[in-house]
């Protein structure tokens, strides 16, 4: 017997309501803006939930960290309408920051139940070496989201009374180290290409040129054997999967 027999793994592909949370505004784009187009186009409702400004995002010394916040909005808004994503949200945190993990939580939970998502996708705050605060403390709060926003006791972020509660079929963790579902990226790769392109304040086009060529290569190593060119990867689990289960990493 094995874990997917007892708790089988949500189908991401067939998902018809996807909330994706990003700790900065370019994260969804470059971990899964192939997949995301191709869920908008298929019908799938998505909004994105954006965690910080995305402020401390430039190696140039004179650029200004507020302009840099709202210009990062501003490719945030026109990346997301590229890919087909309905709408945007955002908690505006300063980038880098280290928001209180349990309101962090909160907000996010608070996020999940009134936008009633099937499914929830991010970063994978399990990723080996990931040593952005932002990636490993979004990624966890969105999970621990997962786990409790059923739970009418563990309330929404400034609410003192039980909370209506929304169970989450699946989370779908991108720039994950431990991929199980592998989606079809033929049709959207060039989409997902110009999403990145868009936010021009991180890639100019000698960058971007050469994290193409890194993209390529680790879509067509996820898709090899699987009858398509370009794939991007995933962990998707179920809620139950995130706790005391020791399996979860194999599953
Ligand atoms: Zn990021």
């Amino acid at each position: 017997m094995e874990l997917k027999d007892l708790l089988p793994i949500p189908d991401l592909a067939g998902c018809k309501k996807l909330l994706c949370i990003q700790p900065h505004p370019d994260d969804n784009e470059i971990g899964a803006g192939a997949t995301i187009a191709k869920l908008a186009q298929s019908g799938c409702h998505i909004t994105y939930l954006t965690v910080t400004d995305g402020a401390l995002g430039t190696l140039d010394p004179a650029v200004d960290p507020g302009e840099l916040a709202l210009t990062r909005k501003k490719e945030a808004e026109e990346s997301a309408k590229l890919l087909g994503v309905s709408s945007a949200l955002y908690l505006d945190y300063p980038d880098g920051s280290y928001p209180n993990e349990q309101e962090l939580t909160s907000r996010i939970l608070t996020v999940i139940r009134e936008e009633q998502p099937e499914m929830v996708m991010t970063v994978d705050p399990f990723l080996p070496y990931e040593a952005h605060p932002d990636h490993r403390r979004v990624g966890m709060a969105a999970a621990v989201a997962c786990l409790f926003s059923s739970f009418p006791h563990y309330r929404s972020y400034g609410d003192p009374n039980p909370s209506k509660q929304w169970e989450v079929k699946g989370i779908a963790f991108y720039n994950t180290a431990y991929p199980n579902t592998f989606i079809d990226a033929d049709d959207t790769w060039d989409l997902k290409i110009r999403s990145i392109a868009v936010h021009r304040s991180q890639f100019d086009e000698e960058t971007l040129a050469k994290y193409k060529g890194y993209f390529d290569f680790k879509a067509a190593q996820y898709a090899a054997g699987r009858g398509f060119a370009y794939a991007e990867a995933f962990k998707v689990l179920a809620p139950l999967h995130l706790h005391v289960n020791v399996d979860t990493i194999h599953a």
